[in-house]
Parts: C-alpha cells; sequence; structure tokens
C-alpha cells in the first residue's frame, strides 16, 4: 500500500497513544514496515536507528531469526489455550525459568500481559494478603507508599500508585489515596551530596512506616531508577535502605522492574545491584525479548501461602485475564532469556554503557545540558536553557531536537525537556557511538 494512503488511513481510523491528535495530525507520521537488528524502516524506505528500543523493550535487535523460530514452533503445536482450569508447556517452563533467574524470595509466577496489569495485580495481592491472614489485626490496611514521579502504568490502581501530576489531576475521583514520598533525585535536590539525599528520603518513609504502619500495604517502587518520569536514578543504597525499612516495619516490598528487568540497568534486574530481596516483583516489557505482550508478577512463598485454602470460594485470588498464560508468548520469553544468557548479553550492555555514559558525559560541557545521568542502557540528558537555575528548555526547542534526530536516522523520545536514550539492549558499541554522535551533531546545529 502506498505512504500516502497509509497516512490517510492512519488519520481516519488510529487514535494514538499518549498523543494529542490534534497536534499529530499536523506532522507527516513515521509508519513503520518492517525491522532489522538495531534498525527500523519506514513506508519510505528511510532507516532510523532504534535508540528508544521501541519504547524500552527490545532486547536482540528486531527481525531476530531465533525469536521468529521459537513462534513458529510453538505456533505449529498450539497458540492459546486458557491457563484458567488446565494448564500448558510453556507458561510451566517459563515461570520455573523466572523464579530461578529473579531473587531467592520470589517463588511464584503470576502472567498477565503489560506492566500496568502486572502492578495492578501486585497491589491486589498485597492487600488481600494482610486480609487473608487477619482480617481483623490489618483491617486498616488499605494505603501504599509511593515515590513522587513514580510510573507504574495507566489502569486506575497502577495511576493511584503512580506519581504523575497530570494523572492525578484527570483523574482524582477515581484513585484511591496513597502516601508519597519524595523522589530522591539528585540533580533536582537541595542536597550537597548523594548520601544526604539518601538519608532524608529513607528517614521521609521511615517516619510515614513508623507513624501509619497499621494503615501500610507495602511500598511500591521502580528499583534504581524511576524511568517514565524522566529516568531519575536513586543514590546508591536507597532500595536497600527501602528493603531494610519494609523489613524492620512489616510492610511489603513491591518492586516494578517493567522497565529495569531483562538487564536494562546492567544487572539482570536492578535489584540485584543492591542484593535486594522484594517480596513481589513486577515484570513486562523485555520479557519477551520486545516482540509480543507478556507480563508477570512474581512473589514469595509466605504470599502464594497466604491464599491457600480448601474451599474455593475462601481466600482465592479473583484476578486474571483471558490471555493469561498465553503459549506462543511464553515460548517466546523463554528463548529471549536463553539468549540473553548464552549471548552473555549482561556483560555485553556493561560494555556498552561505558560507552554511552563516556559519549553522553562529554556533551555535560555544553551551556543548554544541565544534566547526564543514567545507569545501563537507560541515560538520560536533561535539557536546560540556565545550567544555573536548572530552568527547562523550552519544549519546542527540544521537540525540533527529537524531530531533527528521526530525519538523521535515530529514533529517541524526550520527556518534557529530558531527551532519553534506551537503545536495542545487543547494540554495537559502533551502533552506540553512531547514536550519540547523531544527536551531539543535532543539539550542535539546533542549538547553535
Ligand atoms: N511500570 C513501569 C516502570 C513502566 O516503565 C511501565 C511502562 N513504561 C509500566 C509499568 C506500564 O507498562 P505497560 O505500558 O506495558 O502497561
Amino acid at each position: 500500500m502506498k505512504h500516502q494512503t497509509l497516512v490517510d488511513k492512519n488519520l481516519e481510523y488510529v487514535w494514538h497513544p499518549f498523543t494529542q491528535m490534534g497536534v499529530y495530525r499536523q506532522h507527516d507520521p513515521i509508519i513503520i514496515e518492517k525491522g532489522k537488528g538495531s534498525y527500523l524502516y519506514d513506508t519510505k524506505g528511510r532507516r532510523y536507528l532504534d535508540g528508544y528500543a521501541s519504547l524500552w523493550v527490545n532486547v536482540h535487535g528486531h527481525n531476530n531469526k531465533r525469536l521468529n523460530k521459537a513462534i513458529e514452533k510453538q505456533l505449529k503445536s498450539i497458540s492459546h489455550s486458557t491457563l484458567l482450569g488446565s494448564s500448558n508447556i510453556p507458561s510451566i517452563l517459563l515461570a520455573e525459568k523466572l523464579v530461578e533467574i529473579t531473587p531467592a524470595s520470589l517463588r511464584k509466577v503470576f502472567y498477565s500481559d503489560t506492566g500496568s496489569a502486572a502492578v495492578e495485580i501486585a497491589i491486589k495481592m498485597a492487600y488481600q494478603y494482610w486480609k487473608n491472614i487477619d482480617p481483623v489485626k490489618y483491617r486498616k490496611k488499605n494505603k501504599f507508599v509511593t515515590l513522587k514521579n513514580g510510573y507504574h502504568g495507566d489502569t486506575i490502581g497502577s495511576v493511584s500508585v503512580g506519581g504523575i501530576e497530570t494523572f492525578h489531576q484527570i483523574f482524582n475521583d477515581l484513585i484511591f489515596e496513597n502516601i508519597q514520598v519524595a523522589c530522591p533525585s539528585f540533580y533536582h535536590s537541595q542536597y550537597l551530596t548523594e548520601e544526604a539525599l539518601r538519608d532524608a528520603v529513607l528517614s521521609q518513609i521511615e517516619h510515614v512506616l513508623r507513624t501509619r504502619a497499621d494503615e501500610i500495604v507495602g511500598v511500591v517502587m521502580e528499583p534504581l531508577v524511576q524511568g517514565a518520569t524522566g529516568l531519575f536514578v536513586h543514590p546508591e543504597g536507597f532500595l536497600k535502605g527501602v528493603e531494610q525499612l519494609c523489613r524492620k516495619y512489616n510492610v511489603l516490598m513491591i518492586v516494578d522492574e517493567v522497565a529495569t528487568g531483562f538487564g536494562r540497568t546492567g544487572a539482570l534486574f536492578a535489584c540485584e545491584h543492591e542484593n535486594v530481596e522484594p517480596d513481589i516483583m513486577c515484570l513486562g516489557k523485555a520479557i519477551t525479548g520486545g516482540y509480543l505482550p507478556l507480563a508477570a508478577t512474581l512473589t514469595s512463598q509466605r504470599i502464594y501461602e497466604a491464599f491457600l485454602s480448601d474451599q474455593h470460594g475462601l481466600k482465592t485470588f479473583f484476578h486474571g485475564h483471558t490471555y493469561t498464560g498465553n503459549q506462543v508468548v511464553c515460548a517466546l520469553a523463554l528463548e529471549n532469556i536463553q539468549m540473553i544468557e548464552e549471548n552473555k548479553l549482561i556483560r555485553h550492555i556493561q560494555k556498552t554503557s561505558k560507552v554511552l555514559d563516556k559519549q553522553l558525559r562529554q556533551l555535560a560541557t555544553h551551556p543548554h545540558v544541565g544534566n547526564v545521568r543514567g545507569r545501563g542502557l537507560m541515560y538520560a540528558v536533561e535539557l536546560v536553557a540556565d545550567a544555573d537555575k536548572k530552568m527547562p528548555l523550552a519544549i519546542a526547542t527540544v521537540e525540533r531536537i527529537i524531530s531533527e534526530c528521526k530525519r538523521r536516522g535515530l529514533m529517541i523520545r524526550n520527556l518534557e525537556n529530558i531527551v532519553t536514550f534506551v537503545p536495542v539492549l545487543s547494540m554495537s558499541k559502533r551502533e552506540i557511538k553512531k547514536m550519540t554522535s547523531i544527536f551531539e551533531n543535532v543539539l550542535l546545529d539546533v542549538l547553535e
């Protein structure tokens, strides 16, 4: 089909996510037709380096033969049968693998299909856990401790534990109340050292837990890096500190590794950096190598056992989706994890991360670069109008930079004035350098 016909039909029929369609309509859209390795190709035949890993999901590159084969092989047996009342082979094998590779505290796997659903399940499970063990003693527990600037998805529950003001303004009447503490982002804080910031936010959390533990179900957080709202990197020891507080005050620790999981921060899971063993972990995005939707909520044995009973209606977790544990996605995820292991991908990411870090930090002296931060292959460059006052660069200018990057063959995204670099995880050092040099040239040209 011709590009222009697709453009017309796109505007006629598709409502795009997180998009002001009134603005979108004014521009010629990019329509992706195919992918290969670290590149995307559009209907005009243009090629783009995938610097956002197709929304932080792609692991081994596009159109990977082995992943394609894993899908085809499963299709030849069966595509889908329900996990309600029966089980299936790939979902069993994948659950075993996920338990093997995640922190030792996690023993059971509950499947779903989006990161939002994985978090929704986590908060419902955590809430019901307390009701199941003692509904009288824990009757008041109905709140979560959350971090400002947290992002956990778009369903009402996951928005409720998120920390994005716009969402909270629009949906205020629908969302439930939680207790929000500061986001430990050093660049945006008034503290002189990262340690001082870490200790201040930890003592804020401790104060909340000490005074309101009877109301608190658990702490919900993105570990190490708060991604979708601006890639805020936590100070060293913060994650461990939260774990210790959860243990001290007997509340559940729920980590949302939807974005950080499967190597993104330079370890298979962000929790590994600080040897943290959460009660619940949410996974999604890269779990299938970025090919098909799958998510999972992993829990400890203690939580699982609190839901056991001899009677069906008693203590049961009443939650499940039609495609829970779908065979094709589970078989694909298993192959993805095997490839991560066989290709020693984590070691590769640790090496390419050094290149990305070095290249981006060279930009730090630019007058409009306020801050460069990140872990693994998850980096941000915060653009400012005034570096001393940390005043954000005008959004229109940032958008010009992003669209010029696209014009020169680099697909990246901005979160307001923060430009993010979250490339395909298997990207080579050469491709990483290409990505940063396109950005650098655009920055110099647009901001001249
Ligand atoms: N949690 C985190 C940390 C995320 O980054 C995201 C997606 N950006 C989600 C949850 C929601 O995932 P999904 O978009 O698949 O619902």
